[in-house]
């Protein structure tokens, strides 16, 4: 164990310091080429959290000067209505971004979906296309979460070479590009996944830990180096540890770390909530202004 506890990631600051960015480069780009960047947010269903997230899009991109489009469809709605739909938004020059939030209804073919964005306006970054750039070092849309993630490192590490770095869980939405994104980085990087086998001393040997299971509170104390750095993509909704909230039906968030347990190891942590999740508009917005400056050809 470290002497004193992690010093705290506060995905609050960061996100305000990104969005701030972001903010002054719309403006910059309304004022001096009467261009702005245009985002179209589609959700199919009602989902509570999808709903949730829709809204915080919708409401960021709108405060920072962006066009913004939130295109709200029934749960039964049929794969070509879909697809009809981001054929429009390809086509549509006020919309330089276009994100369909997922997971889609299960009678849906997500690869299809996604597949059908112009890859210059996928600003989710999980068209094959920008996943192929990314692997192959070119400029592509990153996927928001793991762009968050690597800014939050950043900022807080600076030079990352040489480190190691272990991503646990293998996504194409979270952990692969992460690992291609630290990899970037000139980090050792290792990839652990479900079949991993004593993934405590594999996680044991990481400076940067990145957990994205989806398993709350997987992650112990004993699993982490000290001094090492923790980021937890993890968002898991769990009932309250006090037996009468419980009882109640109240439950709450947290990540895929046990936080109590790593903060008394880790040198840097993010917390759940708190931490890498408000990254994820933070980076979807950056995104957004990156794709509308490529597509009126001006370097982003
Ligand atoms: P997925 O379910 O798509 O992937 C989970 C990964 O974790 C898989 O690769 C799986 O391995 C691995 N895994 C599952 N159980 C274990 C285990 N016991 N030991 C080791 N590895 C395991 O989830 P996502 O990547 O989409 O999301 C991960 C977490 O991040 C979730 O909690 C999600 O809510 C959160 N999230 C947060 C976001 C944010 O904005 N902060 C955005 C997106 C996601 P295998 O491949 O072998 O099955």
């Amino acid at each position: 164990m470290t002497d004193a506890p992690a010093r705290i990631i506060d995905g609050k600051v960061h996100a305000e310091r990104l969005r701030a960015e972001v903010a002054a480069e719309v403006a910059t780009l309304r004022s001096e080429h009467g261009l702005q960047p245009g985002l179209a947010v589609v959700l199919v269903g009602d989902d509570p959290a999808s709903q949730a997230y829709v809204k915080s899009k919708g409401e960021h991109s709108l405060a920072i000067g962006m066009h913004s489009v939130t295109h709200r469809l029934p749960a039964d709605t049929r794969q070509e209505e879909l697809i009809r739909l981001v054929a429009d938004l390809n086509a549509d020059p006020l919309i330089h971004g276009i994100l369909v939030q997922l997971p889609l209804p299960k009678h849906l073919d997500e690869a299809a979906v996604i597949g059908t964005i112009n890859p210059d306006k996928d600003v989710d970054g999980l068209h094959v296309v920008n996943a192929g750039r990314l692997v192959a070092g070119l400029p592509s849309l990153v996927a928001c979460t793991p762009m968050g993630c690597m800014i939050l490192l950043r900022e807080t590490l600076g030079d990352m070479s040489g480190k190691h770095a272990v991503v646990v869980g293998r996504s194409l939405l979270v952990g692969k590009p992460i690992a291609q994104l630290l990899l970037a980085a000139n980090c050792t990087v290792t990839m652990a996944h479900s079949r991993t086998v004593d993934l405590p001393s594999i996680c044991r040997q990481a400076d940067i830990l990145v957990a994205a299971v989806g398993q709350p509170r997987m992650i112990r104390g004993d699993w982490i180096k000290p001094g090492a750095t923790v980021i937890d993509v993890g968002i898991n909704r769990v009932p309250f540890d006090n037996p009468v909230q419980a009882a109640a039906g109240k439950t709450k968030l947290v990540g895929d770390v046990n936080y109590k347990e790593a903060a008394q190891v880790a040198g840097w942590i993010t917390p759940v909530p708190g931490g890498v999740g408000l990254m994820t508009v933070a980076a979807l917005l950056r995104n957004t202004l990156a794709a509308a400056k490529r597509q009126a050809g001006l370097d982003a």
